[in-house]
């Protein structure tokens, strides 16, 4: 992908991860539509950061006031994850994470933590993985151009999301 390409592409990590989670939460959210609970996991993902990762200093590092990375050291950056439900979204936005910084220049490898549940995931950026970034990208950019919002669809988790209420009533 072109430079210029990617800098009219590059979105949130956040939004990232709910493409994979829902593309009507992605529309939503884009919208400014936001019900009480949506950023619950975001802040309970925060919380447990700062309680079990106290010792690490840099946390919390905004990148280009778009994405934010919960800790980096020399070798990887790391997502602090309260729960691994919805674990395929997190791991495309910890992807798109590592390539974001592969085109400022700088490589490393991805830690994905569940220190709740005491998992952790290791992620290493492939070519073939890039191309997943960069799909990713694209099909973010059709959901959030359109007019209406995707149509509701069902999904398992659709009772603990904030949208709920607002999809099925
Ligand atoms: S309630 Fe279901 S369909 Fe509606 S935004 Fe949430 S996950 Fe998507």
């Amino acid at each position: 992908m072109k430079d210029k390409n990617f800098d009219e592409l590059k979105i949130t990590g956040l939004r990232i991860n709910y493409l994979h989670v829902c593309k009507r939460k992605l529309w939503l959210f884009d919208r400014g539509i936001r019900m009480e609970h949506t950023s619950n996991m975001v802040l309970l993902g925060s919380l447990l950061q700062d309680y079990y990762y106290q010792r690490k200093e840099r946390k919390n590092i905004l990148i280009d006031n778009l994405i934010q990375i919960d800790i980096i050291d020399n070798e990887s950056i790391r997502e602090v994850k309260y729960s691994n439900k919805l674990k395929e979204a997190d791991e495309a936005q910890l992807l798109y994470y590592l390539y974001y910084l592969k085109r400022l220049g700088v490589s490393k490898k991805g830690i994905l933590n569940y220190p709740k549940i005491k998992r952790r995931e290791e992620l290493i950026l492939t070519e073939e993985l890039e191309k997943e970034v960069e799909k990713d990208l694209e099909e973010a950019k059709k959901v959030l151009s359109l007019n209406k919002p995707p149509k509701v669809e069902k999904k398992t988790f659709c009772s603990k999301c904030a949208y709920f209420e607002f999809c099925w009533s």
